[in-house]
């Protein structure tokens, strides 16, 4: 650690901006920084402003201090510094959480956009900084003609983000979540240790960081597994009469494995009910057209299928559209009360259906949507990722878009988000951990049943202090 760098944390952290000049230019440049103390303290407020907010719009908590690392080294001088002053820390990638998760009230919250380094492409794998985007991965991947297996619907998630809860896409049921195909990890533990940890190195931590909400580590860099890209996706959005038809077909394909993707949501109308809609993709290569057979034996009603045939990259990437509207409409900026499980495959149709009933267009907003989908279990391995004891789940979230941000209408929705999480653990369901409602420590033990007692004893191992990531309220 540089003198000035020593100076920088001594005086308390205080300005994200200094660091990041300091990370970048030469020692002499930080002993008289370039921004005047003025400019400096707004730029500050401003960074320690977006730091105090989420995705979610609807926590707010408000940093002593931020930090830009640059490095690994930096983290953990940042962690072992916040530790010694009893100061919680946060790492946050691109602030895609919706309740709280990557903020720490007064404490340090790691701002890991810095340290996106794409390192190295081989043939099965990629190294990369955890703050890079799963979309700075994918192109990487891509030159050389790979990609991860799995991508979730939005790529502008950090890869430290993901793999702190989970990651899930429309590849899950054949290659599981973005836990399962990470290799190895470097991170830096909640005592400001740089350790490796991988399935033969470090297990235990490897268990406890992977879906473990960043409570044993923070993750600096990661070896992702990289399969074969396929040039071409013919993607078919195929609409239903009704929920129960749509549950049917979705069964079908599952059990067939036709599609080499499968999603499936509930959409509002517009008109106050919903349409009912089976999401399945397939992958080719420009030699070899895909079966023109695939609809095959569904009952969707056809004239109305939308199907589109783009690039691996362009459908990758095709939540954009999304984005770019609900920015330019303002509602990216509105408060987002998500809500996300997963239902046992034995009674996810009684549940949904239950739940369904009382959902209305103004629940979930014109550009929401009731996600609902099947998949297999078999590939998901990662301990602390939780899913349902059985071979068939079902993603069953509420991804609310609403078109206001009336927060009494908001607060009303995260106590609707608790109640429904009530009734659906009652019936064996599993929280995805980016749902947004309160969850006390008791939740969390009875969330993670069976690697509850490896994760308390990790985080007893890696993070003493109690240091990092207390947004989720763990311990
Ligand atoms: C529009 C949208 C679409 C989404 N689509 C999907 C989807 O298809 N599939 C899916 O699985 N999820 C999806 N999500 C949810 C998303 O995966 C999670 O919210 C994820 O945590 C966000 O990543 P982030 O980089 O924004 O993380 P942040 O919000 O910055 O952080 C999330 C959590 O991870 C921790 N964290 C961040 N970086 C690190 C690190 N390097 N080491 C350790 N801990 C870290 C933070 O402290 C925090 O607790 C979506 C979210 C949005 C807003």
């Amino acid at each position: 650690m540089t003198l000035n760098r020593r100076r920088l944390l001594g005086g308390g952290l205080t300005c994200a901006a200094a660091f990041a000049t300091d990370a970048t230019k030469a020692a002499g440049a930080v002993e008289r920084p370039a921004l005047p103390a003025a400019d400096t303290f707004n730029c500050c407020a401003e960074v320690v402003g977006e730091a105090s907010e989420d995705f979610g719009h609807i926590i707010h908590r408000r940093p002593r201090s931020v930090f830009r690392p640059s490095s690994a080294a930096e983290v953990g001088t940042a962690i072992r510094w916040a530790g010694d002053r009893g100061l919680k820390v946060a790492a946050r990638g691109q602030g895609h959480s919706t309740y709280g998760r990557s903020m720490a009230d007064g404490g340090v919250v790691i701002d890991m956009r810095g340290i996106n380094t794409v390192r190295r492409v081989d043939a099965d794998r990629i190294v990369v900084g955890a703050g890079a985007t799963w979309r700075e991965v994918l192109i990487a991947a891509l030159t050389s003609g790979l990609t991860p297996p799995v991508l979730t619907n939005y790529l502008e998630l950090s890869v430290g983000g993901t793999l702190a809860v989970g990651g899930i896409g429309g590849s899950t049921s054949r290659h599981g979540m973005q836990t399962d195909n990470v290799l190895e990890m470097d991170v830096v533990t909640g005592a400001g240790r740089e350790l490796t940890c991988s399935p033969d190195l470090n297990p235990d931590l490897f268990d406890a960081v992977r879906g473990g909400l960043g409570q044993c580590a923070v993750i600096t860099r990661a070896t992702l597994r990289l399969v074969r890209a396929p040039e071409r996706v013919r993607r078919f959005q195929l609409f239903y009469p009704d929920f129960k038809s749509l549950a049917a077909d979705q069964r079908l394909v599952l059990e067939d494995g036709r599609f080499d993707q499968l999603q499936g949501a509930v959409l509002p109308d517009g008109t106050g009910g919903w349409r009912y809609q089976l999401d399945g993709a397939v992958y080719y290569d420009s030699d070899a057209a895909p079966d023109p057979n695939v609809l095959a034996g569904l009952s969707d009603q056809r004239g109305a299928a939308v199907i589109s045939d783009l690039t691996y990259l362009d459908d990758a990437v095709a939540f954009a559209k999304l984005e770019t509207l609900l920015r330019s409409n303002g509602q990216w900026s509105n408060p987002h009360p998500w809500w996300l499980t997963f239902l046992r495959g034995s009674n996810a149709e009684r549940l949904a259906a239950g739940i369904l009933q009382d959902l209305t267009n103004e629940d979930v907003g014109p550009f929401g949507r009731i996600t609902y989908y099947p998949l297999l279990t078999g590939a998901l391995r990662t301990p602390s990722v939780r899913m349902p004891d059985e071979d068939v789940a079902f993603p069953f979230n509420i991804i609310r878009f609403p078109p206001s941000n009336n927060m009494a209408k908001i607060d009303a929705m995260v106590a609707r988000n608790r109640a429904l999480y009530e009734s659906v653990r009652s019936e064996g369901g599993v929280l995805y951990p980016v749902s947004a409602f309160p969850m006390t420590s008791g939740d969390w033990q009875d969330h993670f049943g069976p690697a509850w007692p490896r994760l308390r004893q990790a985080k007893k191992r890696y993070d003493p202090r109690h240091t990092l990531t207390p947004g989720y309220q763990v311990f």
